[in-house]
């Protein structure tokens, strides 16, 4: 196999992650970003994004003279044989995505192409987009060039793990040479390959994100069932995910999903099928559930103790789910502006998000250095993000630090059996409360 010039633009989970596995599989990658700042620390080979795994695998690609880092276009697109997009495809306030990243690309490549290249869409794009990039490019610039659609399904804090043993990798093109150029890339990940047409790939990302936000939706309104039916949740997905039909994967009850992509993308497809005049009831709901699911702890705490005025609130997790330093849409944020807006007190604790967290989170929020610091001397604990140090933490360290034995569980990180025997008051989602 033939190595290849690749430029990417863009660095951020998906364009940084997808640059250097490039480059790792032995591709000579450029990445481009906008971002001085980023491009300044990835040149001391330092990363931007916390994701277990690529600082190692940066610095040891740029050592070896296949990775570089650039905020010059032209520089980056100098002998590319294909040119990755990756930059951020955005919610819009009315739910509709944000190409304006997109086609500040496609000024770039029009700009700058020299010579033949294929253009890689990985960012998250509407249906008819990846039409749209050729069209637009087209116009400015003599250049002949090609469009492949391909998609991204990398998972935040598994980024670099999913992107070498991903399920498939879905290649749409219109151009048979230039899907086989891109088919031929990807060839050293030994990752099944799917091809299909431009718009094909395109819904395929949206179906995709779409049904899994289904999935956790669907469990978490059985688990809001199990709650008035006395069944417990943790059982009845067990129980269901046995069955290869279902599969056991996205099943777990919580506080819903948060994070860059289910909610804009469930948004951007109601939007898309709103646009050709399809109502998208099923999706609806599952936005709906969701909203619902993320706000469900702090209603838990308030039929408990009545007023929250004056409480102390340890939030344990900001993140919006572990591994990750990604606050966008993280249920943190909705709970933090609930609970202040209630009067109480929060006081934040996450191993990693922490930085993000205090751009996000409202500014009375405090901080503490550690899971057990958080809880020392609050009146309660809501368990918000499922950390391995935040599971760890024992019944027995809430019973003797919180002033009041009680404990809201929006992950499920704990044993029910072994809340009740440490005394704790406990409630969790979709299980039976412990009293
Ligand atoms: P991000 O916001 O983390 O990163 C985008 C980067 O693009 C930023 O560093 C920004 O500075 C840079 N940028 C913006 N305009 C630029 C330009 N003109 N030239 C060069 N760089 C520019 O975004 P992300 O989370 O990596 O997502 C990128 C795309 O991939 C989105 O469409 C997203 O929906 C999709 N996606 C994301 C994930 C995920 O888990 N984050 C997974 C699958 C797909």
């Amino acid at each position: 196999m033939s190595f290849k010039n690749i430029a990417v633009v863009g660095t951020g989970y998906v364009g940084l992650v997808t640059g250097v596995a490039l480059s790792d599989i032995g591709h000579s990658v450029t990445c481009v970003d906008i971002d001085e700042q980023k491009v300044e620390l990835m040149q001391s080979g330092v990363s931007p994004i916390y994701e277990p795994g690529l600082s190692e695998l940066m610095t040891k690609n740029i050592k070896a003279g296949r990775l570089s880092f650039t905020t010059k276009h032209q520089q980056a697109f100098a002998g590319a044989d294909a040119i990755y997009i990756a930059v951020g495809t955005p919610q819009k306030e009315d739910g509709t995505a944000d190409l304006r990243f997109i086609e500040a690309v496609a000024d770039h490549i029009a700009e700058h192409l020299t010579h033949y290249a294929v253009v890689v869409t990985k960012s998250t794009v509407p249906v008819g987009t990846n039409d749209y990039i050729k069209s637009y490019i087209d116009k400015h610039t003599d250049v002949p060039f090609a469009v492949v659609s391909n998609p991204e399904f990398l998972r935040e804090g598994s980024a670099v793990h999913d992107t070498f043993h991903g399920d498939r990798i879905v290649i749409g093109a219109d151009s048979v040479v230039a899907g086989d150029l891109i088919e031929e890339i990807n060839k050293p990940f030994g990752i099944p390959v799917f091809r299909t047409d431009i718009r094909s790939a395109e819904m395929i990302k949206y179906a995709s994100n779409a049904f899994l936000a289904t999935k956790i939706s669907f469990v978490n309104e059985i688990a809001n069932l199990c709650e008035k039916l006395n069944a417990n949740v943790d059982d009845v997905a067990r129980g269901m995910g046995q069955d290869k039909r279902i599969g056991n994967k996205f099943l777990n009850a919580g506080i819903g999903y948060g994070g860059s992509c289910f909610p804009k993308d469930t948004s951007a497809l109601v939007q898309i099928a709103g646009n050709v005049e399809h109502e998208f009831t099923l999706l609806k709901a599952v936005i709906e559930v969701n909203y619902k699911q993320q706000r469900l702890l702090v209603e838990k705490a308030r039929e408990h103790f009545g007023s929250l005025r004056g409480k102390t609130i340890a939030m344990l997790g900001l993140a919006f789910k572990p591994n990750t330093d990604d606050m966008r849409e993280a249920a943190s944020i909705i709970l933090a502006q609930e609970l202040i807006l209630a009067g109480a007190r929060v006081v934040a604790y996450d191993p990693i998000a922490m930085e993000n967290a205090r751009n996000v989170l409202p500014a009375a929020v405090d901080y503490a250095d550690s899971a057990f610091a958080a809880i020392q001397g609050a009146d309660t604990a809501f368990v918000v993000t499922e950390w391995d140090e935040i599971c760890a933490l024992t019944p027995g360290d809430f019973k003797a630090n919180l002033k009041e034995p009680v404990v809201f569980d929006g992950r499920n990180c704990f044993n029910i059996e072994t809340m009740k025997e440490a005394g704790l008051n406990y409630y969790s989602v979709g299980r039976p409360v412990v009293k």
